[in-house]
């Protein structure tokens, strides 16, 4: 049977509110599958908030030509002040201030649960060359990056950091324990996955994973958990 999200009462629903040119993206991916019936269930909230609508002047400008010269242009300090303030103005004070930048920390799934477990997020979306350093600091902005390459704009970014902790809040998957195997979880990249048929193209399933011995399973998957990471990934195991 498929898993339904119901709404925890003693929980006030995860709140996002994201900053943007394009509110038009949103929810977009997140209006699906597990993320969107979480939405619809009332898990969680989403409003998007318009840049533009603090934008100066006739055009609505939100960006100038960058100080010292060179390409680009910047997002000015006082439009996003503006777009910030009045966002709080809307949703409160007590949702921490994420500005989605490549020079953020990089992100992961400690900081997933560190603001699943918090009251939501606000997120800024830059565009062009990204934000007037003065506002980052003048609204302490916390930096969050999700990997080392250059995006157009930030709300691709949003919406994965979104997403990753969206799926993290106490009734949007169906049992923890489908949680707690995941990659990073362990601190370990996840084991092989196998589903039916059997056989498949002359392949078959690992013979343990079919003998029914949950010990033996066990242990296969964290066997094959250290053997991937140590494979792929031996930074993490430096961690542990
Ligand atoms: N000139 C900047 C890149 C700007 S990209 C630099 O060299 O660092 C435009 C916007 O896209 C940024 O303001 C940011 O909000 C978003 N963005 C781009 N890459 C990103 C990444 N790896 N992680 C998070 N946000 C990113």
């Amino acid at each position: 049977m498929p898993h339904r999200p119901t709404p925890d009462d003693t929980r006030a629903p995860w709140r996002a509110a994201v900053l943007t040119l394009f509110p038009e993206m949103f929810p977009g991916p997140l209006g699906h599958s597990l993320a969107g019936q979480a939405l619809e269930a009332g898990l969680w909230s989403l409003t998007t908030h318009q840049i533009r609508d603090h934008g100066l002047g006739r055009h609505r400008a939100v960006d100038d030509t960058p100080a010292g010269g060179g390409a680009g242009m910047v997002m000015r300090a006082d439009v996003i002040a503006a777009a910030v303030d009045a966002a709080r103005a809307d949703v409160g004070n007590s949702l921490p201030l994420i500005y989605m930048s490549p020079r953020g920390e990089p992100f992961t799934q400690a900081i997933a649960h560190e603001l699943a477990n918090g009251p939501g997020v606000m997120v800024l979306a830059g565009r062009f060359e990204g934000v007037d350093q003065r506002v980052i600091e003048a609204r302490n902005m916390r930096e969050i990056s999700i990997g080392d390459y250059i995006l157009s704009g930030g709300e691709l970014a949003a919406m994965v950091v979104l997403d990753a902790c969206v799926r993290l809040i106490p009734g949007v998957i169906g049992s923890a324990e489908s949680l707690a195997h995941e990659s990073f979880e362990t601190g370990l990249l996840e084991h092989p996955l196998y589903t039916k048929p059997r056989e498949w193209e002359g392949r078959s399933i690992p013979e343990v994973l079919l003998s029914g011995d949950h010990k033996r399973i066990a242990e296969w998957q964290e066997a094959e958990a250290r053997r991937i990471t140590t494979l792929r990934r031996p930074d993490l195991l430096r961690g542990r």
